[in-house]
C-alpha cells in the first residue's frame, strides 16, 4: 500500500458523491491517546476508507486501519508485538436528532460545524477499542509460569475457552 498522507479531516457527504476511496496512512505518533495506552511500533497506521451513499440516502464510510503496537503482558511484565486491526462502517450525522434516524448497523459520527468528520480521531478510537482489557501473550509466547498465580485477574478471564480445547483435537 501506499504511503499517501491522510487528510485529518474530510467531508464524507462531498466524498459520498464522489464515491471516494482513500488509501493511506496517519502518522502514528499524532495518535497520543492510543499512544497512552501502548507503544509503537511502526511509524504509520494503515488506513483505507470508502465514501458511499446507500440505498436510503445516507452516507457512508466504511473501511479498515492496522497498526502495529507493542503492549505490555499482564502475566510476565514483558512486552510484545501487537497488530491493531479494525473493521468501520460510519455514517455521519450532523446532531442527535439526524443520528437517532441512522439503523444500528451503521455507528454514528458526529459532523462538525464544517460538516467535516476528524478521520484521524475516529480511527484512533477504534484503534484504543482494540486494545486488550489486559493484554497478555499468547500461553505458549509467555515466559512466566503457566501455574503461577495470576493474582488480581478477573476469574472468569483465567477460565479456557472449551471450543479451543476442542479446536485442539481437530
Ligand atoms: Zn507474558
Amino acid at each position: 500500500m501506499q504511503n499517501l498522507k491522510l487528510p485529518i479531516t474530510i467531508n464524507p457527504s462531498r466524498s459520498a458523491q464522489r464515491r471516494l476511496v482513500c488509501e493511506g496512512v496517519c502518522k502514528l505518533s499524532d495518535m497520543t491517546r492510543l499512544l497512552a495506552e501502548c507503544e509503537s511500533r511502526s511509524e504509520h497506521v494503515q488506513v483505507s476508507v470508502k465514501f458511499d451513499v446507500d440505498e436510503r440516502g445516507l452516507t457512508v464510510m466504511s473501511g479498515t486501519a492496522s497498526a502495529l503496537v507493542a503492549l505490555t503482558c499482564q502475566r510476565c511484565n514483558e512486552s510484545f508485538d501487537q497488530l491493531l486491526e479494525v473493521e468501520f462502517t460510519f455514517s455521519p450525522a450532523k446532531n442527535e436528532e439526524a443520528a437517532e434516524k441512522i439503523p444500528s448497523y451503521y455507528d454514528v459520527v458526529e459532523l462538525d460545524e464544517n460538516g467535516e468528520v476528524n478521520l484521524r480521531e475516529l480511527v484512533e478510537e477504534e484503534l484504543i477499542l482494540m486494545i486488550p482489557l489486559i493484554p497478555r501473550h499468547d500461553i505458549q509466547d509467555c515466559s512466566a509460569d503457566a501455574d503461577s498465580v495470576w493474582g488480581e485477574l478477573p476469574e472468569e478471564v483465567e477460565k479456557p475457552n472449551p471450543f479451543d480445547i476442542l479446536k485442539q483435537f481437530k
